[in-house]
């Protein structure tokens, strides 16, 4: 089964997915975690490309285009092997990004997003997705809070980016009801790890 997590910057998704995958090693359960953008090697180099604060030249086009090579190289080279090979993967973003930022925020349209995905999966769309919902303000504080995170080209947009961003995601959900479940990342780290231990063991108990 192929699991994403998805939200906002700030909102906890890689804190939560290393303390879920470790609670996971403990009960024998074969999981592999990775992310997106990167994950393998080909894939963070592009990561590096566009998330690069030099690049601010760079067209939304070309930003699509290059989140869709990355996400086919690696869902070809890690993901698809891993399912192949009857593990659970778990990762961090995943197609719902590209819908809810390139699509919605960055106004090319969910659908023309999609097609571009399409082609680069095979329509091979994730089992099941937490999304991780925050409001912008409290994402981007929690941010400047932890200054060990690297600084990328998305650093200076606006809350009224990161808005259009949240609204994108909850456009994604009404398309996709019964694949996204949605948590309240606004609670205490503990407490959405128990939050998404919950969802996700009752998914996987189905
Ligand atoms: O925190 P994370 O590693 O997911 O950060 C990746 C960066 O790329 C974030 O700033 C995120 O907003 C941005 N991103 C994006 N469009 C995507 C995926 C990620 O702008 N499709
Ligand atoms: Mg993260």
């Amino acid at each position: 089964l192929f699991i994403t997590f998805e939200g906002p910057e700030g909102s906890g998704k890689t804190t939560v997915l290393q303390k879920i995958v470790e609670r996971m090693h403990t009960q024998n359960i074969d999981v592999l975690s990775t992310r997106e953008p990167g994950g393998i090697e080909i894939a963070e180099k592009i990561r590096e490309v566009i998330l690069n604060p030099a690049h601010t030249a760079m067209d939304e086009r070309t930003e699509a285009l290059l989140y869709a090579a990355a996400r086919s190289q690696h869902f070809y080279e890690k993901v698809m092997p891993a399912l192949n090979e009857g593990k659970l993967v778990l990762c961090d973003r995943f197609i719902d990004s590209s819908l809810a930022y390139q699509g919605h925020a960055r106004g090319i349209g969910i659908d023309e997003v999609l097609a571009i995905n399409e082609f680069a999966i095979g329509k091979r769309m994730p089992d099941f997705t937490i999304l991780f919902d925050l409001e912008p303000s409290v994402g981007l504080a929690r941010i400047q809070a932890h200054s060990s995170r690297e600084v990328n080209r998305l650093d200076i947009e606006s809350i009224a980016f990161h808005e259009k961003v949240r609204e994108g995601y909850h456009l994604v959900m009404e398309r996709y009801p019964k694949r996204i479940k949605q948590i309240n990342a606004a609670e205490p780290l503990e407490q959405v790890v128990e939050r998404v231990w919950d969802i996700l063991t009752d998914f996987l108990d189905e």
